[in-house]
């Protein structure tokens, strides 16, 4: 397929900001794509280049592409970053470059779908020295034969920064509406395999069957099943009919573990691979994990080593990006894992055993340690002894309790009622930093004050909900300021705009209505709590949570 064909429906969809237009468009380029193509043109139109569950990533940054069109242009990358600046945005930059350059080379081949995505693959291969030379050149191959218009678009895929509003929301309606499926199905089976591009050559072979029938698969994690919030332990058991299984909701982070034989893989709550990062949980799951093959799921807390009481999770986050001296974090935060949900055990899915079996399964494979272990369990039908494992809990330190229906199945990826959680704490929006504003006086150094999006789940933007400059201190101001600066797309005088990639948890008084900003909501007094680094934009709170907060805010104040 010529690139140019892909091209034309990606301007179509910017062109657009109407959601049931974007998902139409979506929906004819997938019915007329061919078959051998379908699954990379979907991941493509996702703005990804390779689906959500691989760990691989392009990981070109911006100082690259720079390079790259210095080297095709002839210009210096000086005047490459001025263009940038004035466009905006360097999709755009490029292509007003490329109009600018007199002539295409003679030599210029038509680009195809195929070959973009040929050395586009080869990028995360190269690692070591002469590595950025070499990702250079396959990059600069690619812009030399495009035409301005296909840069422009080219550009922003190798960066990832779309620009052409369409996220998980459209290209599963666009799916359902090409197919006849309902959104709930591919939703379910998006959930268990983590790529669209699989989905749709699942629904092309064998339809709404095939969608039914998506396995799991050792090895691919899937999205955790997410919980609501009561506010008492008697209205979690009114929500469970009267029996309910009670558990410490402990302060770490959701992990998976996948084993087969001696191959142990672990995944936080975002499908990224952290296996490398927590040797002690892949010992751990090798010894006393007795099954040969598995899915299991838990929180692991990061612990004093010497008290061995539950740390911040600010301090456990430490480790999660960690690539060097990994046994020295190790020997200074160790983790103890709270074992809670097994999914798929030898051979057999467990995503619709009711839980109380899968509990006991999971109580049959484990050996327990005093680091790996089930999480503190109690089932009963009285409120009373609820309230007081709730006591207990928060007297251990950790978060509250997590409630679940004995009866109820796993649902990947959903906040079903099936799950509940109860603590005194406020609700958060966990938000994304979209953008910010250069300190003044003694913090000019800084960035100084940060703008805040919630996710539209349909287009995958961001969208403007407030500004957060409390709660920092100058130490969180550096941090923040380190963390942010690499994602910086254009700056005028003092107002800087982000990549959106950064997740923060924002604690307020209140949300209000508001026509100041673009999500129609605004912050009371918004304050950041911490750095979700476990999460990434698609895990940031959308829009349909903050209209939901806002409704029973409202009720609660009646
Ligand atoms: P929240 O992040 O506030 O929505 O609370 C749900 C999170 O609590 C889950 O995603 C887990 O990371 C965490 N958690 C802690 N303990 C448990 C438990 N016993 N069962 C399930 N989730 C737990």
């Amino acid at each position: 397929m010529e690139f140019k064909k892909l091209v034309k429906c990606y301007e179509s969809l910017e062109a657009t900001t109407k959601k049931l237009e974007k998902r139409d468009i979506v929906a004819k380029f997938i019915k007329e794509c061919p078959t051998e193509l379908l699954s990379t043109v979907v991941t493509l139109l996702e703005g990804r280049i390779f689906p959500a569950w691989m760990e691989t990533e392009l990981g070109v940054a911006e100082n690259i592409m720079f390079k790259a069109l210095a080297r095709v242009t002839g210009l210096n990358e000086h005047a490459i970053k001025n263009e940038t600046k004035k466009a905006g945005d360097i999709g755009t930059a490029a292509e007003s470059i490329l109009k600018k350059k007199k002539q295409r080379t003679l030599t210029a081949k038509v680009l195809t779908v195929e070959n973009v995505y040929k050395n586009l693959e080869k990028i995360p291969t190269l690692t070591g020295t002469g590595s950025t030379g070499q990702k250079i050149s396959l990059i600069a191959e690619l812009v030399s034969n495009a035409t301005p218009e296909e840069g422009r678009y080219l550009v922003r895929l190798i960066l990832e920064v779309m620009r052409i509003g369409v996220g998980e929301g459209i290209i599963r309606n666009a799916l359902a509406v090409a197919y006849e499926i309902e959104p709930d199905l591919i939703d379910q089976a998006y959930s268990i395999r983590n790529d669209y591009g699989e989905v749709a050559q699942l629904i092309r072979s064998g339809g709404k069957r095939a969608l039914e029938k998506v396995e799991l698969e050792v090895g691919r994690p899937l999205k955790p099943m997410l919980a609501q919030k009561v506010e008492t332990a008697q209205e979690g058991l009114d929500e469970m009919k009267g029996k309910a299984a009670f558990q410490y909701k402990y302060d770490g982070m959701r992990v998976q573990i996948h084993k087969s034989g001696n191959k142990i893989l672990v995944f936080t709550r975002r499908l990224d691979n952290i296996t490398k990062q927590f040797p002690e949980l892949v010992e751990s799951a090798k010894k006393f994990i007795k099954a040969d093959k598995t899915i299991v799921e838990g929180e692991a807390v990061g612990i004093s080593p010497h008290t061995r009481k539950p740390q911040p999770f600010q301090k456990l986050s430490q480790r999660i990006k960690r690539k060097y001296g990994i046994e020295e974090m190790q020997k200074q935060i160790p983790v103890e894992m709270n074992l809670f949900d097994i999914m798929y055990l030898n051979g057999k899915n467990l995503l619709n055993t009711p839980y109380v079996e899968r509990w006991k399964k999971l109580e049959s494979i484990l050996e327990e340690t005093r680091d790996f272990h089930l999480a503190e369990n109690l089932v009963t039908t009285d409120a009373k002894k609820a309230d007081g494992f709730y006591k207990k809990s928060l007297s251990l330190g950790h978060e509250g309790l997590m409630i679940k229906n004995l009866d109820a199945k796993y649902m990947p990826g959903s906040r079903v009622k099936y799950m509940y959680k109860l603590k005194i704490e406020r609700e958060t929006l966990d938000l994304v930093i979209i953008g910010a504003i250069w300190g003044e006086g003694r913090r000019a150094k800084w960035l100084g004050s940060y703008f805040l999006g919630a996710r539209d789940p349909d287009t995958g933007n961001f969208v403007e909900l407030g500004k957060v400059a409390t709660g920092l201190t100058d130490e969180d101001l550096e941090n923040l300021t380190k963390l942010v600066k690499p994602l910086v797309e254009s700056e005028h005088i003092k107002d800087v705009k982000i990549k959106p990639k950064l997740v923060v948890e924002i604690a307020f008084d209140e949300i209000q209505k508001s026509t100041k900003y673009a999500s129609g909501y605004a912050l009371r007094f918004p304050r950041v709590k911490r750095i979700r680094d476990d999460k990434g934009p698609d895990d940031a709170d959308d829009l349909e949570r903050v209209a939901k907060l806002y409704e029973e805010q409202k009720k609660a104040k009646k």
